[in-house]
């Protein structure tokens, strides 16, 4: 499997824990690697556009004002067949179903406030890399 490129967000019920680095050494301990990363304050219009696949859904509303509520860590993270893994290494999107030693598990406090977004396809991860990164911030 060739090295990828994924997506992540570190959700603001974890900004809001002060888990970033916690966080961070998960991911690391998987054998990913954080190739770029900053903190920002996400506008309503970002949330909107970045979860608009779930804008009919009934918690959409809820996901958006999560979302801008704190700031955010956006995150591209490398490796190994990174889109498929880091989704492992987040575990199910409810923590109650979630693996023991997956991110989720052990940090989110429910369904969803989860604690991390991940990529979940290469057109995806192209997508909201560019969305959030100029291509001079990531740093293989
Ligand atoms: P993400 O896209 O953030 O990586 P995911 O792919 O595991 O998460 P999705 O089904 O894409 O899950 O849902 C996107 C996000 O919407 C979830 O991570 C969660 O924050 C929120 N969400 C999903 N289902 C619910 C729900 N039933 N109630 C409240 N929030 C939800
Ligand atoms: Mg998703």
């Amino acid at each position: 499997m060739a090295i990828q490129r994924t997506f992540s967000i570190i959700k603001p019920d974890a900004t809001k824990r002060n888990l970033t680095g916690a966080i961070n050494a998960k991911i690391e301990a998987a054998g990913l690697r954080v190739v770029a990363q900053k903190r920002i304050r996400m506008t309503r219009d970002n949330a909107e556009t970045f979860y608009g696949v779930h804008r009919e859904r009934p918690f959409f509303g809820e996901l958006v004002a999560f979302m801008i509520s704190e700031p955010v860590v956006v995150q591209v993270l490398e490796g190994e067949d990174a889109i498929v893994k880091y989704r492992e290494v987040m575990g199910a999107t409810d923590p109650a179903e979630a693996a023991d030693g997956t991110i989720r598990k052990e940090f989110a406090l429910s369904k969803g406030e989860n604690s991390v977004h991940g990529s979940d396809a290469p057109e995806t991860a192209a997508e909201e890399i560019a969305y959030f990164f100029a291509g001079m911030e990531i740093v293989g």
